[in-house]
């Protein structure tokens, strides 16, 4: 089956069914192997900004409202203040892991995708097919076997996520920023919360976490917690090329962003469509140079971020400063969201 392919992708998650969308879409003949079975749940923030949904509305990938939960802007809170912003233009979603894969899934097999799970892919020698896309994540295998793992740069933080059985209290995504972690808090549906943390310390956990922060323990107090804490590392890592002869890769395989951004699904949805592109223009010379494109923004924007992390000292006044003249915040928001 995977011989007679235009298209063979290694991974079924946001990037692998995103691009296997795009690229049906363009006419090709795509496959999709995944080694789990789905919907395949994975820790994240659960945001997707309006400039994520804009792709995934290209990509025709409907999202229920009712599984789903829009928010307006976001707020930062910590010491020295808090801040918020609207987006300038339209709103973002936060929406389950599990509730986004079986949107993608859908529409995958709406457009005609071929998907084989519990598949894992040990080998892309003698896979005919004249494209290989490989969307099998931060710790791609494809990566390897292509030679394409030379990096420009690259550092590592950890992430995990709960979800709360709570009514969202905010229309925001709220940041709480708090010595050496931040909370981020993503209302997913009208009962449902998912807090996730962030952190460069491998030993901190959610539950040293959010007592050390009273403004969001306050909140969920007395909640019930709706399923057991995810973990998984976020890395922020720059490749020299993303694709090398008929191999190309996409989302976390071809490099990540710090969760912080909130941005890595969309990029890879950005990405999916510019990779469609190329493989219908036969130049995937185009997309390198689309996927550097693409990366500069949430990459600038990350380390914005993560200054505020790294130097404890210059937070509150920053907070202080947004909160004061919200202009400013108001601004980067919007450069965020590329508005
Ligand atoms: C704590 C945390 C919070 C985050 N919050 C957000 C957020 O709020 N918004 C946002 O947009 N992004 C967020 N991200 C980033 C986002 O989760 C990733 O960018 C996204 O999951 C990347 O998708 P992907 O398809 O590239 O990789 P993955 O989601 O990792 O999917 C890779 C797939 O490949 C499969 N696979 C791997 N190897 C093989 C193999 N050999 N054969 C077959 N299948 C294979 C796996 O089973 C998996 O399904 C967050 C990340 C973390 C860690």
């Amino acid at each position: 089956m995977v011989n007679q392919a235009d298209i063979f992708v290694v991974g079924g998650g946001p990037a692998g069914l995103a691009v296997a969308i795009a690229a049906r879409l363009k006419g090709f003949d795509v496959v999709v192997a995944d080694a789990a079975e789905p919907p395949i749940d994975k820790a994240c923030g659960e945001g997707l900004m309006p400039d994520s949904l804009a792709a995934l509305r290209q990509l025709g990938v409907v999202i229920d409202p009712e599984q789903s939960f829009a928010f307006r802007g976001i707020r930062f809170i910590g010491a020295g203040g808090s801040v918020a912003a609207d987006f300038p233009r339209g709103h973002g979603i936060a929406v389950r892991r599990v509730r986004l894969h079986q949107a993608l899934i859908d529409r995958a097999q709406e457009v005609g995708v071929r998907l084989l799970w519990r598949t894992r892919v040990t080998s892309v020698r003698d896979v005919g097919a004249r494209w290989i896309i490989g969307a099998d994540g931060g710790n791609s295998r494809v990566r390897r076997w292509a030679s394409l793992d030379a990096v420009r740069s690259e550092s590592h933080r950890y992430g995990f996520r709960r979800h709360y059985r709570v009514r969202p209290w905010t229309d925001f995504m709220e940041v709480y920023w708090a010595d050496g972690y931040q909370l981020y808090v993503s209302p997913v549906a009208r009962d449902e919360t998912c807090v996730a943390l962030l952190t460069r310390d491998p030993h901190v956990r959610l539950n040293d976490a959010i007592p050390r922060c009273p403004a969001l323990a306050r909140k969920i107090a007395g909640a019930a917690s709706l399923d057991n804490d995810r973990g998984a590392i976020t890395a922020t890592r720059r490749l020299q090329r993303v694709y090398c002869g008929r191999i190309a890769l996409i989302g976390d395989a071809s490099g990540s962003v710090d969760a912080i951004t909130g941005e890595g699904m969309g990029l890879a949805f950005r990405q999916a469509l510019a990779l469609a592109d190329a493989l219908a223009a036969d130049n995937l010379d185009q997309y390198q140079t689309a996927h550097r494109r693409l990366a500069r923004r949430p990459a600038f924007m990350a380390q914005l971020m993560l200054m505020l992390d790294r130097f404890p000292r210059l937070r509150p006044r920053v907070l202080q400063t947004f909160a004061a003249q919200p202009v400013i915040f108001e601004r980067l928001l919007a450069a965020h969201v590329h508005a």
